[in-house]
């Protein structure tokens, strides 16, 4: 059977149903935008979601990305590549040469590393900050306190333009007040954009102002366990 010739009836029924949650939430669908996490399935597990229209794309690790990536970008021209997991300084260079998008800004070190690739690339992909909304001390991401003042380095310092932020809830908690709370903090920085909401709460963060809905499992089914 020929996958890449039909509908991608996952993909379709995620696109439903981010448009509802827009609507609902008296929003433009135009306003949200799907990145459909493609971390851990290969090229042949890709296409037929590329096939099926969908364009943009997120993964987290810049190793596995640019293993796959450039040659599916070659044979579809308007493809975005979005970065959503942590980013290591010495990965920096790759990371902005191949991505479009970095949702992981959380430190001055990775905000000095990519600026410096911007300058030598000519290339800038759009930067969100990424806050530790739950405050857990394994993840990444910056205090919610500390936000204001990283984003202000960032642009001052660093001389980066922010876009928005981005969070990860803690997985035992409800995700709403995480949403809220992001969303409230992009508010008083006066960004525009809130990477929030995954396959199990997408419609929520929607609720809630999310721009970028990062979306795997409910895409492409679900992945082992690490
Ligand atoms: C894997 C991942 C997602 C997608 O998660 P699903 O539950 O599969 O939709 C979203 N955001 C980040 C940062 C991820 O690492």
């Amino acid at each position: 059977m020929d996958k890449a010739n039909k509908e991608h009836e996952a993909l379709a029924e995620i696109r439903r149903r981010v448009d509802a949650a827009a609507r609902e939430a008296g929003r433009d669908p135009e306003s949200v935008t799907l990145v459909a996490v493609s971390k851990t399935f290969d090229a042949a597990e890709i296409e037929p979601v590329i096939a099926a229209g969908q364009r943009v794309f997120g993964e987290n690790r810049v190793q596995e990305a640019a293993g796959k990536w450039p040659a599916l970008r070659e044979a579809t021209p308007g493809m975005t590549l979005h970065l959503i997991g942590p980013l290591q300084s010495n990965k920096a260079s790759q990371a902005v040469e191949l991505f479009d998008a970095i949702h992981t800004v959380d430190r001055d070190k990775i905000a000095a590393a990519i600026a410096k690739e911007i300058a030598s690339q000519g290339r800038s992909p759009e930067l969100f900050v990424q806050v530790n909304t739950g405050e857990e001390p394994q993840k990444a991401g910056i205090a919610p306190r500390e936000t204001a003042d990283f984003v202000r380095r960032c642009r001052d310092e660093h001389g980066l333009e922010i876009s928005g932020l981005m969070c990860i809830p803690p997985v035992e908690e409800a995700p709403a007040p995480h949403f809220a709370r992001l969303a409230k903090l992009a508010g008083e920085l006066g960004l525009k954009k809130l990477s929030m909401g995954m396959s199990a709460d997408f419609e929520t963060a929607i609720a809630l102002g999310a721009t970028h809905v990062r979306v795997g499992s409910a895409i492409f089914g679900s992945r082992p366990r690490p």
